[in-house]
């Protein structure tokens, strides 16, 4: 189940993405590019446009204008709640994260691994850490999870971490 976002559904994108599924976005896309990027990579379009489907491509329309309601309507239909893997995910290139490894001490001596730096107050909570492997940004469990959970909240999915 992966999905291709057109435009003005950039949000709805984010919050896929951030439970965990694979949602292309591209803001500069135009009609044809999505047509056939949906094509080539069996990827559902969710479009506000009132589009055919046709034998290549599945068309999701949505219709509400809040992003957290247009989530709901998507669940309506696909198994959203089932499958999602929240927080999986580079926000910013949908590629999954991989488990960073690294230990505390070796942070704090400046014998760093060959990857992203590690932000101190992360290695002092000695969080678990995932990275992207393309734009190699940190993920841990930190406030902005929680802000993201509060968001999908109000999209009716409430997520628990279990550390
Ligand atoms: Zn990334």
């Amino acid at each position: 189940m992966k999905f291709i976002a057109e435009g003005d559904l950039g949000q709805l994108a984010k919050r896929l993405i951030m439970l965990g599924f694979d949602c292309s976005y591209d803001g500069g896309m135009s009609l044809i590019d999505l047509f056939q990027a949906a094509a080539l990579e069996e990827r559902i379009l969710l479009t506000r446009k009132p589009l055919a489907e046709t034998m290549k491509i599945k068309i999701f329309r949505v219709t509400a204008d809040d992003p957290n309601q247009q989530l709901a309507e998507l669940a309506g239909i696909y198994p959203l709640f089932e499958r999602a893997e929240p927080f999986s995910r580079c926000l910013v290139c949908n590629v999954r994260l991989e488990e960073l490894k690294y230990s505390a001490a070796a942070e704090q001596e400046k014998d760093k691994r060959d990857g992203p730096e590690v932000p101190e107050s992360v290695i002092e909570r000695g969080l678990p850490l995932c990275y992207c492997p393309k734009c190699r940004r940190i993920y841990w469990h930190g406030s902005h999870i929680e802000r993201m959970k509060t968001q999908l909240a109000k999209a009716g999915f409430e997520i628990r971490i279990e550390h």
